[in-house]
């Protein structure tokens, strides 16, 4: 069966490697002419390290990513509201990882290149259009390369070609533009010092104010001791703009909204201002789809579900979406049901995600915060916003993105132990007291 892939992203890579391990061999479409070293920092969840480790690729991953061990939220003045462990250390059954997208695609893509052969992926094949008959689809390019075709009969067209998506604009002509959210992203890596557990993302802000996340993803990087560090910033009310990843910035143009904040393991300041590369991109998704499937013709990864980064489940939810497509069409007979079985799989529990990323997902702890203390200092965040309602939005939101935490069926008190010693003893004297 010719099963042609409509984008080299990491969507479109994994879901390459998860049909070759069901006995398929599709052929990658892509679009750009070389796999340049685009992109900055994306988050792998447990649930798509499991997807990781079922293609037998754990050790080459931890090789070029981070060991993500706690996640933690802090306000502008460096309190901390809440933190929780990550991956392992939470004690799910796969780590949590940090990576640079670059260095994770050159992972998937040589894994490709060494299983599929050199071949399986066509560079400078833009995907225009396509068109499906009772036999097969016909898919159009526009040639960038000497290699790529002007056309090509598949069996079935997956497109993983992100929130742009060519398919996605075939299937569904007038549900195919992004949606701007209002938020402005600037994204940056800068080589630093490491900070914390080493393995810690930080969640720095008042809300209304903006905010700024960062995690390493390179540890000793460059031949260094140093941690490479990928950092974002929220910035609200700047006009719309083109979504490009590779959009340059000044990150000096937003080193001064933190300039008087504080926390004492970290100097945002110094971090922002001494960035080896900075973008700006619009923060944007899709709105959710009631359908990703005609016939011959799917959707996968960004190209059916693009969401807000917030949460870091983008990446992973790809990975499900690409083991998912090729289980299903290894196990059913009629290509055109088993495709309709995937869609059935993934789409109602994928676009849950996308809607709970819209509403702030786990961030709106800092907004609880800010609203109840009235960007002031707090004494105690118990009075604030207690451990057992933080957990309670937290592990809401796990259960959302398919990631209940370890040990769901237990009481908070026995979740206490994922929390820093303090907010542990909070919560088991709050379920004691109950
Ligand atoms: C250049 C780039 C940089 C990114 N950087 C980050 C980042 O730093 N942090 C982050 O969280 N997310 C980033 N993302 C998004 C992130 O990779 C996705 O959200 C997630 O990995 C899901 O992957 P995907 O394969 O569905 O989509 P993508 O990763 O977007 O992959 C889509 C692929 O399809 C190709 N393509 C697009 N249109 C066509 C076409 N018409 N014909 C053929 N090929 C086509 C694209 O070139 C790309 O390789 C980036 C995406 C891109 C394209």
């Amino acid at each position: 069966m010719e099963i042609a892939i409509i984008g080299a992203g990491l969507g479109g890579l994994a879901t390459a490697l998860h049909l070759h391990r069901q006995g398929f061999r599709p052929r990658l479409f892509e679009s750009a002419t070389g796999m340049r070293e685009v992109g900055v920092g994306v988050a792998l969840r447990p649930y798509g390290m499991r997807e990781v480790d079922e293609l037998g690729l754990t050790d080459q991953v931890n090789e070029v990513t981070v060991d993500a061990v706690e996640s933690t939220f802090y306000n502008q003045y460096g309190q901390r509201i809440y933190g929780e462990k990550s991956g392992t250390h939470m004690g799910y059954a796969y780590p949590e990882r940090y990576a640079h997208r670059a260095l994770l695609q050159k992972v998937l893509l040589n894994a490709v290149s060494e299983r599929l052969g050199p071949d399986a992926v066509t560079l400078g094949a833009r995907c225009v259009g396509f068109e499906q008959d009772a036999d097969g689809v016909t898919v159009r390019f526009e040639r960038r390369s000497g290699a790529a075709p002007e056309r090509m009969r598949a069996d079935l067209l997956i497109g993983a070609d992100g929130i742009r998506s060519v398919v996605r604009a075939g299937l569904h002509p007038d549900l195919s533009e992004p949606r701007y959210s209002g938020v402005t992203m600037w994204r940056g890596v800068t080589l630093m010092e490491p900070y914390l557990s080493g393995g810690s993302i930080l969640h720095i802000g008042a809300p209304s104010q903006g905010s700024i996340i960062c995690y390493p993803i390179i540890d000793k990087a460059f031949g260094t001791d140093l941690t490479l560090v990928n950092w974002a910033i929220e910035e609200y009310g700047r006009p719309q703009m083109v979504e490009d990843w590779n959009c340059p910035a000044d990150p000096a143009e937003v080193a001064g909204m933190f300039g008087d904040w504080e926390a004492d393991f970290i100097d945002l300041g110094t971090m922002l201002r001494t960035a080896r590369a900075a973008y700006v991109i619009p923060m944007m998704d899709h709105d959710p789809l009631d359908s990703w499937t005609d016939r011959r013709v799917t959707l996968l990864g960004d190209a059916a579900h693009a969401m807000y980064p917030r949460g870091g489940n983008g990446l992973g939810q790809a990975f499900l979406d690409a083991a998912a497509l090729a289980r299903n069409l290894a196990g059913i007979a009629d290509p055109q049901e088993a495709l309709l079985a995937y869609e059935d799989e993934r789409r109602d529990a994928v676009n849950r995600v996308v809607i709970a990323n819209r509403g702030e997902g786990p961030e709106v702890i800092r907004r609880l915060v800010e609203e109840r203390t009235g960007g002031r200092r707090f004494t105690d965040i118990e009075d604030v916003l207690p451990a057992v309602e933080a957990d309670a939005i937290f592990a809401e939101y796990h259960r959302l993105a398919g990631m209940n935490r370890p040990d769901e069926s237990g009481t908070a008190a026995s979740r206490a132990g994922f929390f820093d010693e303090q907010q542990a003893a909070r919560v088991r004297s709050a379920v004691s007291s109950a």
